[in-house]
């Protein structure tokens, strides 16, 4: 165990105060922790891939399980993982047995623990739903310091912490080890079809009808667009490629087949790095030139291009410190879920922002399939999920985003709690219906409210 006091800053987000960071190798070296956690409590902290105050504790005490990152793929395709893993390097172990995760967010570079703690969402939700919906079980270390091993069956008290800590933001305990499903992947290729929609309106109408046979499906929106453009983007619904429909190397059983090791090669760090940079180059007229080329290059329709896994999921994982582009003030990310009676706040979300005038360069747009039901604070609810990226500094932001939290919230909706870093207590109640039962299971378990973070805090979970 390796402690020490760092700032820990997140997205976007800098915290002045400072806490001390504990990195644990074994759920045995918890119950001493936590034993003496001080009155700023304690949070687990992932990869630190959310975008605000999640796994932030100023004041208090914050532990990284970086040494519990151990991989094994069971004869079923069912995944054993120590929390601290990264989903990076759960692929390619996977893949080695022609198999690949069940639910991955649009980075690999998050853990098993943060990947559970969020229930995060991928391009297949509308088939697959989140990730704390394949989970089997998970070991999790309650305020006791004992470890209760929980999953979808068990005693009623078990099943709602089990629920509870899908989605929960690290608020009921520490995950350890978490034991997970696959979904079957004969190559390491995906079949692609690409479709350039020249309004909202056309691609709102091709995501719904393309969603059918695809198992994945998401769309970048040009964030620059107005006018009789505005919402215009490019959808690619795609499938796992089989053997059949790709050259022999391709793959991921037989002779020609790669080696785990040269998998794990493909799925490594990213090998571009962005420095840190003083000015940010994404500015209005960069963003525009940015985004109009990008959607120039893409096809009108595009069917049955075959690309390769990493490129199709994880297109941003190639350049690593991406977020630095914004410049030392940084960005915030707004992602709200509507029901589709809801749609119209994509169009009114794309217009605001417009209105003040705010570069985006990733807005990117997804279907909901069901929700997770049984976890109170699962993101996910069926309908329209909308992601956008707007740097900081922008005047009239906080106001415009607001005024888009109401909109949401009158059309049934709620934001993301792993992407907020400005939301108020009364928003984050009124769009989770369920947070007092959440509140009164983490209540349970934790009377004396160990388990806490800045975002805890912030918006009174
Ligand atoms: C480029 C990018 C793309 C993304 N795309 C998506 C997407 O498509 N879909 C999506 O759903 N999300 C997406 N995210 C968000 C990301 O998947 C979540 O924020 C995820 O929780 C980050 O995992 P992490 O390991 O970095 O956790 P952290 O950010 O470190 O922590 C997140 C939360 O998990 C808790 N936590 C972490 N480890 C544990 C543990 N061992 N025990 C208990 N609690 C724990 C923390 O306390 C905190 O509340 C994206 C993020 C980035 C940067």
């Amino acid at each position: 165990m390796t402690n020490e006091a760092v700032a820990l800053t997140g997205w976007g987000l800098t915290m002045p105060t400072r806490a001390a960071v504990s990195s644990i190798s074994s759920a045995a070296e918890l119950a001493p922790l936590l034993a003496g956690v001080g009155n700023r409590g304690v949070i687990a902290r992932g990869a630190g891939r959310s975008y605000g105050d999640a796994a932030q504790n100023g004041g208090g005490l914050v532990v990284t399980l970086d040494a519990i990152n151990d991989v094994e793929v069971l004869d079923d395709g069912d995944v054993v993982a120590g929390a601290g893993a990264l989903l990076a390097d759960v692929i390619a172990p996977l893949l080695a047995r022609g198999r690949f995760l069940p639910v991955t967010p649009g980075t690999r570079f998050v853990t098993v623990g943060g990947a559970i703690a969020a229930d995060v969402h991928g391009k297949n939700h509308h088939v697959d739903g989140s990730f704390g919906q394949h989970l089997r079980w998970l070991d999790l270390v309650v305020a006791s310091g004992q470890t209760q091993r929980i999953g979808p069956d068990g005693s009623p008290d078990d099943v709602a912490l089990f629920h509870a800590t899908v989605g929960g933001m690290g608020l009921t305990g520490i995950i350890v080890r978490a034991c997970f499903g696959s979904v079957e992947s004969p190559t390491d290729q995906m079949n692609v079809d690409t479709y350039r929609c020249a309004d909202l309106d056309s691609l709102m109408s091709q995501m719904v009808e393309r969603e059918a046979g695809h198992r994945y499906s998401v769309a970048w929106l040009d964030g620059m667009a107005r006018g009789g453009k505005l919402g215009r983007g490019v959808l690619t619904v795609a499938n796992h490629a089989l053997t059949n429909q790709t050259p022999t190397n391709h793959a991921l059983s037989g002779g020609t087949r790669p080696t785990e090791s040269q998998l794990a090669m493909r799925f490594a760090a990213p090998r571009i790095n962005v420095p840190p940079v003083p000015v940010s180059p994404l500015n209005r007229v960069t963003l525009a030139a940015f985004n109009e080329g990008y959607y120039r290059a893409a096809p009108r329709v595009r069917t049955g291009q075959q690309v390769g896994l990493g490129s199709y999921f994880y297109p941003l994982d190639l350049v690593g410190g991406w977020n630095r582009l914004y410049g030392s003030r940084g960005f915030v990310q707004y992602q709200f879920a509507v029901p589709d009676s809801g749609a119209a706040v994509i169009r009114q979300a794309l217009e605001r922002l417009s209105s003040i005038g705010a570069p985006s360069f990733l807005s990117v747009l997804k279907r909901f399939g069901a929700g997770n039901s049984a976890a109170p604070l699962s993101f996910p609810i069926a309908g329209w999920t909308l992601a956008i990226d707007v740097p900081a500094r922008l005047d009239d932001l906080g106001p415009i985003l607001d005024e888009l939290d109401d909109a949401v919230l009158v059309a049934g909706g709620r934001l993301y709690l792993a992407k907020d870093s400005r939301a108020t207590p009364a928003v984050i109640a009124a769009g989770y219906p369920r947070l007092d039962e959440f509140r009164s299971i983490r209540q349970g378990i934790d009377p004396a409210g160990i388990f806490t973070s800045d975002l805890a805090r912030r918006l009174a979970l």
